[in-house]
């Protein structure tokens, strides 16, 4: 069993070998915690400046991260490693015990959570620990998510437009390691507080991803964040070996498309029962028929059809048949 910490003073991240603990975080309104998983492993085969930091279960209904991480933490052995791994494979515990998206404590989503607050809600105090006790140990960051319940994307690793160029590359390079058809350059403007905007702005290695939609647990999307975080310590020395594939042999290399600006997300003009006419992942040219909104109200009516800004490919498309007026119902990245 993991070991149970309520002081977090009293761990020592250097302690050679793997350790299992549980953290305990109080709860804000009733005598109890949140209990959040960590492992921690010291190789045993010396050091390594390069220390990776991998996360599943940011968002609780997104399953990949959370069985590719807790494999990780079973599966890793200290003897065979250099350097150290800090393995965290519920973040937001109560929301992947709750299998929602926010954390139904505070109704806070831990993936706008960030920098945190020691003294806010026990989501922000998550965040606040993993920026001040986590991320010092690290110098790449995995955070593995997938749509949810939100959207579905082909299964791709994604960062912000990063000012640094050499940052970036190496950014870049890290990203392949996981063997996806597609990387995703997205809009910094989406969304604010983010594990990941926390840790690039630190000067990390920093990796989002999207591995599945659905709060279902994909198959593949499961293998793209195992191997992939694997390929990543032997790229950085932490683990012995070869870079390992995950798609077939002879598969093209990553498509790198970008969507770094807001009107690469079109936004429902209306409600209506959506029809997708394609799938994530397809090319589409500007004026493209990507799906119709049917209205029920009078199913004599014509669908109103929705077509493509821009020339590109669909790097997400709304998940629901119910888009409500407002969310994004699909974006066209360049690439
Ligand atoms: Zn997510």
């Amino acid at each position: 069993m993991p070991t149970l910490i309520q002081d977090f003073n009293q761990l020592d991240f250097a302690r050679p070998d793997k350790h299992h603990y549980q953290l305990a975080f109080p709860l804000d309104g009733t005598w109890g915690f949140s209990v959040v998983p960590l492992t921690v492993i010291n190789g045993l085969r010396g050091p390594n400046q390069d220390g990776v930091i991998c996360f599943g279960g940011t968002h609780g209904n997104e399953y990949e991260g959370q069985v590719a991480v807790k494999r990780l933490a079973t599966d890793l052995l200290a003897e065979e490693m250099t350097g150290r791994v800090i393995l965290m494979p519920r973040l937001s515990e109560s929301a992947c015990e709750a299998n929602t998206r926010t954390s139904p404590l505070d109704g806070v989503n831990m993936n706008r959570a960030f920098p945190g607050n020691p003294r806010g809600t026990i989501s922000s105090r998550i965040a606040h620990f993993v920026k001040t006790r986590i991320f010092p140990l690290g110098r790449v960051v995995i955070d593995i998510h997938s749509g949810g319940m939100e959207g579905a994307f082909p299964h791709c690793t994604s960062f912000h437009p990063i000012p640094d160029v050499a940052q970036e590359a190496e950014t870049e390079r890290a990203a392949r390691l996981f063997d996806t058809p597609f990387i995703m350059v997205y809009s910094s403007a989406m969304a604010h507080g983010l594990l990941t905007d926390e840790a690039e702005a630190e000067g990390k290695i920093t990796l989002g991803s999207e591995f599945g939609a659905g709060a279902s647990t994909d198959r593949l999307g499961v293998r793209h964040a195992y191997v992939g975080t694997k390929n990543v310590l032997r790229h950085y020395g932490l683990l012995e070996g070869e870079f390992e594939p995950v798609r077939p042999v002879g598969s093209p290399p990553a498509r790198l498309v970008r969507a770094p600006h807001l009107d690469a997300y079109v936004p429902t003009p209306r409600e209506g029962v959506w029809e997708p006419l394609l799938a994530p992942g397809d090319p589409v040219r500007e004026g493209d028929l990507v799906g119709r909104l049917h209205d029920f109200a009078d199913h004599s009516s014509e669908a109103l059809e929705i077509r493509a800004p821009r020339e590109g490919f669909l790097i997400m498309m709304h998940l629901s048949a119910r888009p409500v007026k407002g969310q994004t119902l699909f974006v066209v990245a360049e690439g």
